[in-house]
């Protein structure tokens, strides 16, 4: 393993909650659909995989059955040491329990923690109350499943500050900086590196990943690569690959991702070389 601080994790997120076939037919819905693609983007060079399930209607869902064979397929390919990163949200609106159940069960190495309730593109709240942040922190901790903290805006780093102090989450935490949603912070460089210093401030240490939705997806790719951080790309954040154009796969966004990153001067991290920096315990 070379030298760790060259190496840049790329998260791929193929699904989401929102995106339908509708939106795109390039869009992996069941199962069968979202192994394939997270096995041929780990062949890309992602090294973690955000996982969401639709229900049988392409609808956000957090259904275990579906979680489980997902994760299922691809335990199965023997030669894919993809780091499983499951969603706790599913979407806006599901149960405390369902959205618990997956992470908690199948013990992937990391899920997502969304760290505070917003409203949700002005259309619902995405609610993430102050006893289901106790219980989801305490629960991953129980499992050894890393959270990757989802700061839609700095109010959620100030809520993972507090997080830490009381031994919900622990040190070092890794934060997702989730821009352009609409409810939360713009995607704009100048946002992120003030996003960037808040995060440093409380809680020195910590590694970081973002990402950028619509308008503002290449401003941050770019910003992050050069600012020392990790990304995230996929169809959750954006199914148009440029200007009008619906990318054909997630497998595009993650060779673009891995091109930038090498012309920058670095490499994709491996996923034992991402275990390495996220301090996860295979
Ligand atoms: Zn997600």
């Amino acid at each position: 393993m070379s030298d760790l601080k060259n190496k840049r994790i790329i998260t791929v997120a193929t699904t989401g909650a929102w995106p339908t076939k509708e939106n795109t037919p390039n869009v992996p819905i069941e199962p069968a659909e979202i192994a394939e693609e997270v096995y041929h983007c780990w062949k890309e060079g992602a090294a973690v995989a955000h996982i969401h399930v639709r229900n049988d209607e392409g609808k956000a869902a957090m259904e275990f059955d579906k979680f489980k064979e997902v994760v299922r397929l691809i335990r199965e390919r023997k030669d894919c040491d993809v780091i499983l990163n499951l969603t706790t949200s599913g979407g806006v609106g599901l149960k405390e329990d369902d959205r618990i159940r997956p992470f908690h069960e199948l013990k992937p190495e990391m899920a997502s923690y969304d760290c505070g309730t917003m409203n949700w593109l002005h259309s619902a709240v995405f609610e993430n109350n102050p006893q289901f942040l106790e219980r989801l922190g305490l629960l991953m901790q129980e499992v050894n499943v890393k959270p990757e903290i989802e700061v839609f805006d700095p109010g959620m780093i100030y809520n993972a500050q507090y997080y830490l102090k009381k031994g919900v989450l622990k040190a070092p935490l890794h934060f997702q900086m989730c821009m352009g949603c609409a409810g939360g912070i713009a995607a704009s460089v100048k946002n992120l590196v003030f996003m960037k210093e808040a995060m440093e401030s409380v809680a020195p240490g910590s590694t970081w990943s973002a990402f950028g939705v619509g308008a503002g997806a290449m401003e941050i790719l770019y910003a992050t690569v050069a600012m020392g951080g990790h990304i995230r790309v996929g169809m959750e954040d954006n199914v148009l690959y440029s200007k009008g154009v619906l990318a054909e796969n997630n497998m595009v966004f993650v060779k673009r991702a891995k091109r930038i990153i090498e012309e920058f001067g670095c490499e994709a991290a491996t996923p034992d070389e991402a275990r390495a920096i996220l301090g996860l315990v295979k």
